[in-house]
Protein backbone atom coordinates (compact mmCIF):
# COMPACT_ATOMS: atom_id res chain seq x y z
CA UNK A 1 0.00 0.00 0.00
CA UNK A 2 1.37 3.74 -0.43
CA UNK A 3 1.45 6.55 1.30
CA UNK A 4 -1.21 8.08 -0.14
CA UNK A 5 -3.50 4.54 0.56
CA UNK A 6 -2.66 4.34 4.44
CA UNK A 7 -3.00 8.49 4.76
CA UNK A 8 -6.78 7.70 3.12
CA UNK A 9 -7.67 4.93 4.89
CA UNK A 10 -6.46 7.50 8.13
CA UNK A 11 -8.48 9.92 6.72
CA UNK A 12 -11.40 7.99 6.94
CA UNK A 13 -11.11 6.83 10.89
CA UNK A 14 -10.48 9.81 11.72
CA UNK A 15 -13.47 11.13 10.37
CA UNK A 16 -15.34 8.57 11.46
CA UNK A 17 -13.76 9.27 14.51
CA UNK A 18 -15.02 13.20 14.38
CA UNK A 19 -18.50 12.18 13.85
CA UNK A 20 -18.56 9.81 16.54
CA UNK A 21 -17.10 12.96 18.66
CA UNK A 22 -20.16 14.90 17.15
CA UNK A 23 -22.62 12.84 17.82
CA UNK A 24 -21.29 12.46 22.06
CA UNK A 25 -21.75 16.43 21.86
CA UNK A 26 -25.17 16.26 20.26
CA UNK A 27 -26.50 13.44 22.74
CA UNK A 28 -25.40 15.34 25.86
CA UNK A 29 -28.19 16.37 27.76
CA UNK A 30 -27.55 20.10 27.82
CA UNK A 31 -27.59 20.02 23.94
CA UNK A 32 -31.20 19.08 24.10
CA UNK A 33 -31.90 21.89 26.97
CA UNK A 34 -30.22 24.47 25.38
CA UNK A 35 -32.14 24.14 22.06
CA UNK A 36 -34.93 24.48 24.45
CA UNK A 37 -34.08 27.34 25.77
CA UNK A 38 -33.32 29.13 22.54
CA UNK A 39 -36.51 27.90 21.22
CA UNK A 40 -38.24 29.56 25.06
CA UNK A 41 -35.98 32.60 23.36
CA UNK A 42 -37.28 33.12 20.47
CA UNK A 43 -40.73 32.97 21.50
CA UNK A 44 -40.59 35.62 24.10
CA UNK A 45 -38.84 37.75 22.06
CA UNK A 46 -41.90 37.79 19.85
CA UNK A 47 -44.06 38.20 22.56
CA UNK A 48 -42.09 41.16 24.20
CA UNK A 49 -42.07 42.71 20.34
CA UNK A 50 -46.41 42.74 21.02
CA UNK A 51 -46.33 43.64 23.98
CA UNK A 52 -44.35 46.69 23.32
CA UNK A 53 -46.03 47.47 20.61
CA UNK A 54 -49.49 48.05 22.34
CA UNK A 55 -47.72 49.10 25.55
CA UNK A 56 -46.92 52.28 22.81
CA UNK A 57 -50.31 52.18 20.92
CA UNK A 58 -52.03 52.71 24.17
CA UNK A 59 -49.38 55.68 25.33
CA UNK A 60 -49.75 57.48 22.08
CA UNK A 61 -54.01 57.15 22.79
CA UNK A 62 -53.34 58.62 26.34
CA UNK A 63 -51.38 61.42 24.88
CA UNK A 64 -53.62 62.03 22.53
CA UNK A 65 -56.18 62.14 24.82
CA UNK A 66 -54.70 64.22 27.18
CA UNK A 67 -53.88 66.85 24.39
CA UNK A 68 -57.81 66.71 23.65
CA UNK A 69 -58.66 67.27 27.19
CA UNK A 70 -56.37 70.47 27.17
CA UNK A 71 -57.56 71.58 24.19
CA UNK A 72 -61.71 71.58 25.59
CA UNK A 73 -60.47 72.95 28.57
CA UNK A 74 -58.51 75.76 26.92
CA UNK A 75 -61.85 76.26 24.97
CA UNK A 76 -63.69 76.28 28.15
CA UNK A 77 -62.07 79.14 29.51
CA UNK A 78 -62.86 81.13 26.38
CA UNK A 79 -65.89 80.65 26.17
CA UNK A 80 -66.58 81.23 30.07
CA UNK A 81 -64.55 84.91 29.52
CA UNK A 82 -66.77 85.56 26.51
CA UNK A 83 -70.03 85.05 28.35
CA UNK A 84 -69.32 87.63 30.65
CA UNK A 85 -67.95 90.27 27.98
CA UNK A 86 -70.66 93.46 28.14
CA UNK A 87 -73.20 94.02 25.68
CA UNK A 88 -73.91 90.26 24.79
CA UNK A 89 -77.31 89.95 23.84
CA UNK A 90 -79.42 87.09 25.26
CA UNK A 91 -78.79 85.11 22.21
CA UNK A 92 -75.51 84.80 22.02
CA UNK A 93 -75.35 83.94 25.72
CA UNK A 94 -77.15 81.58 24.95
CA UNK A 95 -75.07 80.01 21.92
CA UNK A 96 -72.10 80.48 24.16
CA UNK A 97 -73.98 78.69 27.51
CA UNK A 98 -75.07 75.43 24.51
CA UNK A 99 -71.26 75.17 23.33
CA UNK A 100 -70.19 75.28 27.27
CA UNK A 101 -72.21 72.58 28.02
CA UNK A 102 -71.15 70.35 24.82
CA UNK A 103 -67.45 70.91 25.85
CA UNK A 104 -68.41 69.25 29.49
CA UNK A 105 -70.08 66.69 27.67
CA UNK A 106 -66.92 65.90 25.91
CA UNK A 107 -64.58 66.59 28.46
CA UNK A 108 -66.79 63.93 30.81
CA UNK A 109 -66.09 61.71 27.54
CA UNK A 110 -62.74 61.50 28.03
CA UNK A 111 -62.73 61.33 31.22
CA UNK A 112 -64.86 58.09 31.46
CA UNK A 113 -62.17 56.62 28.36
CA UNK A 114 -59.55 57.44 30.91
CA UNK A 115 -60.00 54.99 33.18
CA UNK A 116 -60.08 51.90 31.12
CA UNK A 117 -57.23 52.93 28.96
CA UNK A 118 -54.94 53.68 32.23
CA UNK A 119 -55.56 50.06 33.35
CA UNK A 120 -54.48 48.86 30.01
CA UNK A 121 -52.03 50.79 30.57
CA UNK A 122 -51.27 49.52 33.52
CA UNK A 123 -51.37 45.92 32.45
CA UNK A 124 -49.83 45.97 29.36
CA UNK A 125 -46.77 47.63 31.32
CA UNK A 126 -47.05 44.37 33.93
CA UNK A 127 -46.81 42.02 30.98
CA UNK A 128 -44.06 43.84 29.66
CA UNK A 129 -42.18 43.28 32.99
CA UNK A 130 -42.92 40.01 33.46
CA UNK A 131 -41.68 38.57 30.18
CA UNK A 132 -38.53 40.88 30.75
CA UNK A 133 -37.90 39.79 33.96
CA UNK A 134 -38.48 36.02 32.18
CA UNK A 135 -35.63 36.63 29.46
CA UNK A 136 -33.64 37.53 32.29
CA UNK A 137 -34.02 34.03 33.77
CA UNK A 138 -33.37 31.93 30.54
CA UNK A 139 -30.36 33.94 29.99
CA UNK A 140 -29.08 33.09 33.54
CA UNK A 141 -30.20 29.25 32.52
CA UNK A 142 -28.60 29.47 28.89
CA UNK A 143 -25.20 30.59 30.63
CA UNK A 144 -25.26 27.99 33.23
CA UNK A 145 -26.15 25.08 30.59
CA UNK A 146 -23.57 26.48 28.41
CA UNK A 147 -21.00 26.22 31.60
CA UNK A 148 -22.13 22.53 32.69
CA UNK A 149 -21.52 22.03 28.59
CA UNK A 150 -18.44 22.93 28.33
CA UNK A 151 -17.32 21.03 31.63
CA UNK A 152 -18.47 18.12 30.81
CA UNK A 153 -17.39 18.19 26.96
CA UNK A 154 -14.38 19.33 27.85
CA UNK A 155 -12.40 16.03 26.97
CA UNK A 156 -14.87 15.98 23.34
CA UNK A 157 -13.83 19.01 22.73
CA UNK A 158 -10.18 18.44 23.09
CA UNK A 159 -10.93 15.09 21.28
CA UNK A 160 -12.09 16.87 18.44
CA UNK A 161 -9.07 19.61 18.21
CA UNK A 162 -6.55 16.74 18.44
CA UNK A 163 -8.29 14.95 15.88
CA UNK A 164 -8.22 18.15 13.65
CA UNK A 165 -4.77 18.39 13.69
CA UNK A 166 -4.21 15.03 12.65
CA UNK A 167 -7.07 15.46 9.67
CA UNK A 168 -4.61 18.63 8.52
CA UNK A 169 -1.26 16.42 8.52
CA UNK A 170 -3.12 13.47 7.27
CA UNK A 171 -5.10 15.39 3.62
CA UNK A 172 -1.43 16.67 3.15
CA UNK A 173 -0.13 13.46 2.56
CA UNK A 174 -3.08 12.78 -0.37
CA UNK A 175 -3.88 14.66 -3.89
CA UNK A 176 -6.24 16.77 -4.88
CA UNK A 177 -7.67 14.64 -7.08
CA UNK A 178 -8.28 12.21 -4.39
CA UNK A 179 -8.98 14.38 -1.94
CA UNK A 180 -12.16 15.01 -4.35
CA UNK A 181 -13.60 11.90 -4.61
CA UNK A 182 -13.04 11.35 -1.46
CA UNK A 183 -15.46 14.72 -0.45
CA UNK A 184 -18.14 12.93 -3.21
CA UNK A 185 -18.03 9.62 -1.53
CA UNK A 186 -18.30 10.67 2.22
CA UNK A 187 -21.05 12.37 1.53
CA UNK A 188 -22.56 10.02 -0.46
CA UNK A 189 -22.42 7.37 1.79
CA UNK A 190 -22.61 9.38 5.15
CA UNK A 191 -19.41 8.79 6.27
CA UNK A 192 -18.34 5.61 5.35
CA UNK A 193 -16.76 6.73 2.01
CA UNK A 194 -14.01 4.25 1.52
CA UNK A 195 -13.26 0.51 2.26
CA UNK A 196 -10.06 -2.13 2.08
CA UNK A 197 -9.89 -5.00 -0.51
CA UNK A 198 -8.14 -7.81 1.44
CA UNK A 199 -8.55 -10.87 -0.60
CA UNK A 200 -11.30 -10.57 -2.70
CA UNK A 201 -14.10 -9.28 -0.40
CA UNK A 202 -14.73 -5.70 0.03
CA UNK A 203 -14.93 -4.47 3.75
CA UNK A 204 -18.17 -2.48 3.37
CA UNK A 205 -20.31 -3.86 0.78
CA UNK A 206 -19.06 -7.32 1.84
CA UNK A 207 -19.94 -8.55 -1.85
CA UNK A 208 -17.52 -11.12 -3.13
CA UNK A 209 -15.85 -10.15 -6.11
CA UNK A 210 -15.72 -11.82 -9.65
CA UNK A 211 -12.50 -13.39 -10.91
CA UNK A 212 -12.56 -11.17 -13.59
CA UNK A 213 -13.12 -7.90 -11.45
CA UNK A 214 -10.66 -8.93 -9.14
CA UNK A 215 -7.75 -9.29 -11.53
CA UNK A 216 -8.90 -5.76 -13.12
CA UNK A 217 -8.54 -4.27 -9.54
CA UNK A 218 -5.32 -6.10 -9.04
CA UNK A 219 -3.89 -4.69 -12.23
CA UNK A 220 -5.12 -0.54 -11.57
CA UNK A 221 -4.22 1.45 -8.95
CA UNK A 222 -3.76 0.92 -5.34
CA UNK A 223 -6.91 3.45 -4.79
CA UNK A 224 -9.92 2.63 -6.77
CA UNK A 225 -13.72 2.39 -6.57
CA UNK A 226 -15.98 -1.02 -5.96
CA UNK A 227 -17.70 -1.83 -8.71
CA UNK A 228 -20.62 -3.14 -6.92
CA UNK A 229 -21.36 -0.12 -3.76
CA UNK A 230 -18.83 2.50 -5.64
CA UNK A 231 -17.03 3.01 -2.55
CA UNK A 232 -13.37 4.35 -2.56
CA UNK A 233 -11.23 1.24 -2.35
CA UNK A 234 -8.24 0.75 -1.22
CA UNK A 235 -6.16 -2.48 -1.98
CA UNK A 236 -4.40 -3.77 0.63
CA UNK A 237 -1.12 -5.64 -1.12
CA UNK A 238 0.58 -8.40 0.59
ZN1 LIG B 1 -18.21 -2.18 -2.10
Amino acid sequence: MNDEASALLELQKIDLDLMRAHAQLGAMPQTERLAAVAQAKKKLSAELKHVIGLRKDIETDIAEMRELHAGYEQEQRAVRSSITEHGRSYKEVQALDAKLSLLAKQLEKLEFKRGPLLEKLAKAEEAEKKLKALGSKLLADEEALRRSFDQDSAEIQASIGRLGDDRADVISRISDDVCKRYAIAFKRFSGLAVERLAGNVPSACRVKLQADAYRDLERGPVISECPYCHRMLVREEP
